[in-house]
């Protein structure tokens, strides 16, 4: 998204980001839009030679810690994901912009959540990331990459983490006289997770390959996010299942994983958009591979 920096912006924001200077954070949801993002009511109007900015964010990642963040707003309620959104670039520290709460989480525990809130907070009119009333299809076109890397792939390494670690554990562990990894019903739940790791993984390399070749990979993407997620809960269950009480121990990284694993159903899209998006292209267009 940060691509579409321009003039000093690039300097500002673009090259601290990715050199590790400077931290982001990236505030669309709101207590009244998730699922629905385009009903946003965060509101910016121009006056004069400055944006004012109004309206509360929540469950921002890295929203406590971030220098900057990239803001959705309102900038023509009548046209909203038509012409009417648009993305700015506010830095922590402007007055109005205030970390109202920070919101503890189930998982993901390594970086913070929190609500935003501006009251009118001005910022200047260069401010704009992109152009202005273009920041839904900006934001739009960058998920599918974030989705992709983010749910996709990571969700194909912590589960390979989880299955080795089931793998190692049923060729040392004994009962009943027997490694537990002789037992069928242990062989299943390591068979399954094999499996579908090896089906997510294939899809989101071959979704990549579409991206790479400049195809739309929108319906592929929204398939990979409801698998790859789901998978990866499956599989970080089926690993603490193999472990017994150690599973459920805090001695294994297990129980965060499970808990890590959980969220990657909510963000992003929720599974359930997500499905529905592949059921209204499915309809439509029939099964594109
Ligand atoms: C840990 C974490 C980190 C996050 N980080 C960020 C961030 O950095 N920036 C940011 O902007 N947001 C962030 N979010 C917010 C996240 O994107 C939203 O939580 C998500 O989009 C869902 O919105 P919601 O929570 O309002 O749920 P809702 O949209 O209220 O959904 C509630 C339920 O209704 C279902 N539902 C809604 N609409 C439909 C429909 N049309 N058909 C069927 N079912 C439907 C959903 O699937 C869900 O089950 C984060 C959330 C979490 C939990």
């Amino acid at each position: 998204m940060l691509m579409a920096c321009k003039g000093d912006q690039v300097e500002r924001y673009l090259l601290p980001t990715v050199k590790g200077d400077k931290i982001c954070a990236m505030a669309i949801t709101e207590p009244g839009a998730g699922s629905d993002a385009a009903s946003i009511s965060t509101r910016a109007h121009l006056d004069g030679d400055e944006w004012v900015l109004n309206g509360t964010k929540h469950f921002i990642s890295d929203g406590d810690i971030a220098d900057y963040v990239i803001l959705m707003a309102l900038t023509d309620k009548d046209k909203r994901a038509r012409g009417g959104i648009t993305l700015f670039l506010v830095d922590r520290g402007t007055p109005g912009f205030k970390v109202a709460r920070t919101q503890p989480m189930m998982g993901h525990r390594g970086y913070g959540h929190a609500e935003l809130s501006f009251e009118d907070c001005r910022i200047p009119k260069a401010a704009v990331l992109g152009e202005v009333g273009a920041g839904f299809k900006l934001i739009m076109q960058s998920v599918l990459q974030i989705r992709l890397a983010h749910i996709g792939a990571r969700a194909v390494g912590m589960a390979q983490r989880a299955l080795e670690m089931m793998r190692r554990h049923a060729g040392e562990r004994r009962q009943f006289g027997q490694l537990i990894g002789e037992f069928q019903m242990v062989q299943k739940l390591i068979a399954d997770s094999a499996t579908e790791i090896f089906g997510v993984k294939m899809m989101v390399m071959n979704a990549a390959w579409d991206i790479d070749q400049g195809r739309d990979a929108r319906d592929k993407v929204s398939m990979i996010k409801v698998a790859a997620s789901e998978m990866q809960g499956r599989v970080v269950d089926r690993a603490i299942q193999v472990f017994g009480g150690m599973g459920f121990s805090k001695d294994l990284p297990l129980e965060r994983m499970y808990r890590d694993a959980r969220v990657t159903r909510i963000y992003d899209g929720t599974s359930e958009i997500h499905r529905m998006l592949v059921a209204r292209s499915t309809i439509k267009n029939g099964l594109q591979l």
